[in-house]
């Protein structure tokens, strides 16, 4: 417990916002990529603490959140087919598709059941020979090696009934992406320290300095997150923009060597769409040759799939940070945990969601769609 209730002190927290107000004279925006990282900026009040000229804009990086409509109403249709085991996540059950979502599916009969990792569902294929166990593989890098490592297992057990629905995302393009986009209103980052456990953070040094935008590795408590900012800060006033580990209990420039050659040997670069953001190029992996009889999206035909994203919810724009959720129209009206419109109410790492929770109902500290 005291590995982590010394990055919870609140006397150190106080001491870093004194630092961060001391040293920032200019106006900055800093988008925290991660989710996780939003989450924990809202329980513990961090962007109560921050002086008036810093405003922290929320990323894309929740991974349900980002999972396109196409794919979720795939799955819908692949959960439906008979004799097949559909294995998710449990945020995933509540995401809504064009017209439904996993639960709705459920209780017409599908046998959809929740996972706490990828090997449950190869467990389920080796004990249900006669069905098809399908597992939906969502997530950034992070949640990609234990995928990478069920794939290969049943590949190695020649388990014939398992299958992965796959839509990996991946950080780098999508902050690429932020950063080429005219309504782009970031000047700094708050790389996620789990994503770097597992690729390094030498990727991303190309992307701080064709932008000129500091990018700091960040770990996920109140400490590592306020210690983050305060080193976006110092770059930022200094003029300077490289890549700093504010992680390194964690995080190595390499990250896991292992891990990434597992990635290399069962995924390949792919361009992916992403919800509400629309496609940007090879920033998703698919399943490379060798492991394509695992991929379920060639194993089952459901036909063609048109998808209709919601016309009130604004959750591309929320993913971007060009608006807070708050400022959405729907928000806590016609939108809530109950009555979730959009994937970044449902899901335990969506901004809404974490708007929602921690009572930001005003657009609290954000000037939002101010260029
Ligand atoms: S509040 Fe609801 S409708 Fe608005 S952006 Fe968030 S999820 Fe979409």
């Amino acid at each position: 417990m005291k590995y982590l209730t010394e990055f919870r002190d609140g006397e150190v927290a106080r001491r870093i916002a004194r630092d961060i107000r001391r040293v920032a004279s200019g106006r900055w925006r800093i988008m925290e990529v991660c989710g996780g990282q939003t989450h924990s900026i809202l329980r513990n009040g961090i962007d109560q603490l921050l002086p008036e000229g810093i405003e922290l804009i929320h990323g894309p990086g929740c991974p349900v959140c980002v999972t396109p409509v196409e794919k979720i109403d795939r799955a819908l249709a692949i959960a439906s087919l008979p004799g097949v085991i559909f294995c998710s996540f449990g945020d995933m059950l509540r995401v809504p598709g064009s017209r439904e979502d996993l639960l709705a599916v459920e209780s017409r009969g599908a046998d959809v059941r929740v996972v706490y990792s990828p090997l449950d569902a190869v467990e389920l294929a080796r004990r249900n020979p006669g069905r098809q166990v399908v597992f939906f593989a969502v997530g950034f890098e992070t949640t990609a090696p234990a995928d990478a490592m069920a794939v290969h297992l049943a590949s190695r057990e020649g388990l014939a009934n398992f299958s992965m629905l796959v839509s990996h995302v991946l950080v780098p393009p999508a902050l690429a992406a932020i950063m080429d986009s005219p309504a782009s209103r970031v000047h700094a980052f708050l790389a996620a320290g789990h994503v770097c456990s597992v690729m390094g953070y030498w990727q991303y040094a190309p992307l701080a300095e064709r932008y000129r935008v500091p990018i700091v590795v960040t770990g996920f408590e109140p400490l590592d997150v306020l210690d983050g900012i305060r080193r976006a800060v110092r770059q930022l006033e200094e003029g300077r923009a490289f890549v700093e580990n504010a992680y390194a209990r964690v995080v190595t420039r390499e990250g896991n060597r292992h891990a990434q050659a597992l990635l290399e040997r069962v995924f390949e670069p792919t361009d992916r769409a992403w919800r509400g953001i629309g496609v940007i190029p090879a920033s998703g992996w698919r399943l490379s040759p060798a492991y394509r009889d695992f991929d379920a999206e060639a194993r089952f035909d459901v036909g063609a799939i048109e998808a209709r994203e919601s016309g009130v919810c604004r959750a591309g724009d929320v993913l971007r940070g060009i608006i807070k959720p708050s400022q959405c129209e729907a928000f806590g009206g016609a939108c809530t945990p109950r009555t979730p419109l959009g994937a970044t109410m449902v899901s335990s790492e969506g901004a809404c969601a974490a708007y929602y929770h921690y009572g930001r109902l005003a657009g609290a500290r954000s000037s939002g769609e101010d260029g």
